[in-house]
C-alpha cells in the first residue's frame, strides 16, 4: 500500500497552512483546543466556505468539491492543528451533509447541501435524550402526522453547539412497532416556534452543550429525512461518519505541540525539561500513539473512498483515538504539575490554560459519539464477528 501523498495534496495541505497562518497572523483566532466542538465562529465558517473548504467531499452538482475524503482529511488536520474555530461547520460537513446526500429526496439535497457549503446552515445533531444515549433506540421524543406537519414533542440533550440554526434530529413516529423499528429522522429550523435551547454549563465552565425541548413543535412532511420508520438504519451509517475523524485524535493538538515547547524552554535545576529521562519518555510515547492513531483515521478515509461506509474500523479508530487523547491530558498534567491546574488568565498558568482545559474536557470524550465500551462491541461482533452475547 502507497501511504504517500501526491503532489497536489502536499500542495493542498500547505495552502491550508498558508491561510491559517494569515489568519492567526491578522488576529481571526488563537489556537485552542476542542475546537471542533467548542471554537464557534459563524465569521470563520464562512470564510472557510468562502475557500470552498466547506463539503469538499460532498458531489460539485449540489456546491461541494467532490473531492476525495483523504483531501477532507488533510483539511481537517490542519485546521486542528492550529486549533481553528470550526465548530458551527463541523457536524453539517462530516455527517449531515452526507446523510442528506444518502437519503434525502432531491429536493431537500438541492435546497440543504447548498447552504451548508455556503456556511449558511450550520447544524445540531440531536440523538441522544435523558434516557437514550447508548440504547439510542429507547428515544421518547414524538413525531405525530398532523395534516402537512409532523408535530415534535421531547427532549434532547447535550445538544452540541452554538449559533446552530438547524437542528437533524431522530424521533419516534410509530410507538406501537418494535423500538428499533418506528423511529425516523427529520430536519428542524431551530427557531421554530416550540423549541427552547437550554445551555448546560459543564465541568470545564463552558457551556457549549445544551438540552433541546420540543413542545408542540410543527415541522413541515418535507423534513423527513429518508424513508419513515426506517431513520435507525439510517443513524448506524451516520454514526460511522461521526467516529470516522480526525478531531478524536488532534483536538488536543495545540496542546500537544505547546507542551513539548514548554519542556524545550522550561529549566528545572538548571536543565531543560526535555532532558529529564522521565519527560521525555512521556512525549516520545504519545508521539508513537499518535503516529498510530493518525494510520487509523487514514484508514477510515480511504474505506470512505473506497466507496463504503467505515463502521468497524471508525469504531476502532474512536476508541483508541479517544484513549490517545486522555492520555495526553494526563501526561501534560503530570509535566507541568499544580501549575497546570490553572485556568488562563493566571499569569502563573503555563501554555495559556490548555491543559487544564483538556484534562477537564477529556473525560468526556470516550462517551460522546458512542462510548469506548459500545464502540469495543462494535469491533468485536462486526469486525472480528464474535457473537454479540
Ligand atoms: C461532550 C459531549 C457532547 C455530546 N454531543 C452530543 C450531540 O451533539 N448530540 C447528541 O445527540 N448527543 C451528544 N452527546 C451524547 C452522547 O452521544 C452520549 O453521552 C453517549 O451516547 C452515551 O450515552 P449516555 O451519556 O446516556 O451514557 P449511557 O448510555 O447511560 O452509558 C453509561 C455507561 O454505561 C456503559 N454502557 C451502556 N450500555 C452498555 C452496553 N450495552 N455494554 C457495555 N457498556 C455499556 C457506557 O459505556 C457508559 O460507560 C454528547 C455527549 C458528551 C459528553
Amino acid at each position: 500500500m502507497d501511504f504517500s501523498f501526491t503532489e497536489e495534496q502536499k500542495k493542498f495541505r500547505q495552502e491550508v497552512r498558508d491561510f491559517l497562518e494569515e489568519e492567526i497572523r491578522l488576529g481571526t483566532f488563537t489556537p485552542s483546543v476542542d475546537v471542533w466542538m467548542t471554537g464557534n465562529s459563524p465569521e470563520f465558517s464562512r470564510k472557510v466556505a468562502q475557500k470552498g473548504w466547506i463539503g469538499l467531499a460532498l458531489p460539485k452538482e449540489y456546491g461541494g468539491q467532490g473531492r476525495s475524503n483523504v483531501d477532507r482529511l488533510i483539511l481537517t488536520e490542519e485546521m486542528l492543528r492550529y486549533g481553528a474555530p470550526t465548530a458551527c461547520h463541523w457536524f453539517a460537513d462530516r455527517q449531515v451533509g452526507r446523510s442528506i446526500l444518502a437519503h434525502g429526496t432531491e429536493e431537500q439535497k438541492k435546497e440543504f447541501i447548498p447552504k451548508i457549503v455556503r456556511g449558511e446552515v450550520f447544524f445540531a445533531v440531536g440523538m441522544s435524550e435523558p434516557e437514550a444515549g447508548s440504547d439510542l433506540a429507547s428515544l421518547q421524543t414524538k413525531a405525530v402526522e398532523d395534516g402537512d406537519y409532523y408535530v415534535l414533542n421531547g427532549q434532547k440533550v447535550w445538544t452540541t453547539g452554538q449559533f446552530r440554526n438547524y437542528i437533524y434530529l431522530v424521533a419516534r413516529t410509530d410507538p406501537e412497532a418494535p423500538k428499533h423499528r418506528g423511529i425516523s429522522e427529520f430536519i428542524a429550523d431551530l427557531s421554530l416556534p416550540g423549541i427552547t435551547v437550554r445551555p448546560l454549563v459543564v465541568i470545564t465552565g463552558e457551556a457549549e452543550f445544551n438540552e433541546v425541548f420540543f413542545d408542540d413543535v410543527r415541522v413541515p412532511k418535507n423534513c423527513l429525512i429518508g424513508e419513515k420508520n426506517r431513520g435507525f438504519y439510517q443513524i448506524i451509517e451516520q454514526l460511522d461518519y461521526e467516529r470516522s475523524g480526525i478531531e478524536r485524535l488532534m483536538g488536543n493538538y495545540p496542546l500537544f505541540e505547546a507542551l513539548v515547547q514548554f519542556t524545550k524552554e522550561t529549566k528545572l535545576s538548571g536543565k531543560p525539561l526535555s532532558q529529564e529521562p522521565l519527560i521525555r519518555n512521556k512525549l516520545a510515547q504519545l508521539q508513537i500513539e499518535f503516529e498510530v492513531g493518525r494510520l487509523l483515521v487514514y484508514r477510515v478515509a480511504m474505506v470512505m473512498d473506497g466507496g463504503r461506509a467505515p463502521n468497524w474500523e471508525s469504531a476502532m479508530s474512536k476508541a483508541y483515538t479517544t484513549e490517545f487523547e486522555k492520555r495526553l491530558a494526563n501526561s501534560a498534567t503530570e509535566i507541568l504539575g499544580p501549575y497546570g491546574q490553572l485556568v488562563d488568565g493566571s499569569k502563573y498558568c503555563p501554555i495559556r490554560g490548555l491543559a487544564v482545559r483538556s484534562y477537564l474536557g477529556s473525560k468526556g470524550y470516550s462517551l460522546q459519539g458512542g462510548t469506548t465500551e459500545i464502540l469495543k462491541n462494535i469491533l468485536a461482533t462486526r469486525g472480528l464477528g464474535l457473537p454479540s452475547k
